[in-house]
């Protein structure tokens, strides 16, 4: 049964709030590697560590993890009002996913969707700020992030963890679009993942439901010249986000890789 809207706001901000906590202890700070009794020179094996860094995050509470060096196109110059950047000898970054309950999504565009996004939100910030505290009690330096620093979605698809869909997500095996990422850039030595080939979805050059569904015409629909490629027009979901007066995960409802979705 579906939350009433008092309820779903109210979760919503207090997600929120948990996410913003962690997010100012830990996204802005690269933690140096210091504490406990381990040092680096135990963790040189890059096969080992990304195994063991895969496990840990799992017990974070991520889905999936992927690994893949740090491609300097992906990187962001700006994050919000921040000039934070990464360090060019962090030059592994480790992407987690982070689930969404399919059910609770497909209430979009209806307050109890957004509650569900601040909670992935909220996940995101238990995941990326504690693996990089794990990283740097191993050592070696770790910097966290939500979405800030760099476009998580290709860095993703470089990660191995899923393909690009038109509505400009991942979409991840078995798990589809229902995800939110987060990641953690490291100087610590890490086996990486195959990227996604092809890194589109092939799916969607003859599907548009993320385009029909989207109540704020910002996703191209089948027909429209570079179609899938175009990715998402930015500034109209965020508009539609305003005048939803809450977050909008219709292109994830909608979307035939989501578990709920009829097929
Ligand atoms: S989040 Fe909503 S408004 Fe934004 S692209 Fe998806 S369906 Fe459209
Ligand atoms: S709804 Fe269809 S077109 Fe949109 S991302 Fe999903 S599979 Fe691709």
């Amino acid at each position: 049964m579906s939350m009433n809207d008092s309820e779903a706001r109210a979760l919503s901000t207090a997600a929120r709030a948990v996410e913003r906590c962690l997010g100012a202890a830990f996204y802005e700070t690269i933690r140096d590697g210091a504490a406990g009794d381990a040092s680096p020179e135990a963790f040189a094996d890059p096969i080992g560590n990304a195994a063991m860094i895969k496990r840990i995050a799992r017990r974070l509470g991520a889905v999936r993890t992927g690994i893949c060096t740090v491609d300097p196109s992906r990187l962001l110059s700006r994050s919000g009002d921040s000039l934070r950047s990464v360090p060019s000898e962090l030059n592994r970054a480790i992407v987690m996913l982070v689930e969404m309950d399919a059910d609770e999504v497909g209430y979009s565009p209806a307050a109890a969707a957004s509650a569900e996004t601040s909670l992935g939100y909220m996940r995101m910030a238990l995941c990326a700020s504690g693996l990089a505290r794990f990283i740097a009690e191993l050592g070696f330096r770790a910097l966290p992030a939500g979405n800030g620093l760099a476009l998580s979605v290709p860095l993703a698809a470089d990660a191995g963890l899923g393909r690009v869909g038109r509505h400009g997500m991942l979409i991840a095996p078995d798990l589809g679009p229902c995800v939110r990422i987060c990641k953690v850039f490291t100087d610590m030595p890490l086996q990486c993942d195959d990227p996604a080939q092809p890194r589109r979805e092939p799916f969607c050059a003859t599907c548009d439901r993320c385009a029909r569904a989207c109540e704020g015409d910002a996703i191209a629909e089948l027909g429209v010249e570079g179609g899938e490629d175009k990715g998402i027009d930015a500034s109209r979901c965020t508009d539609f986000w305003k005048r939803n007066n809450g977050s909008c995960a219709n292109c994830i409802a909608a979307c035939p890789f989501t578990g709920s979705a009829d097929r």
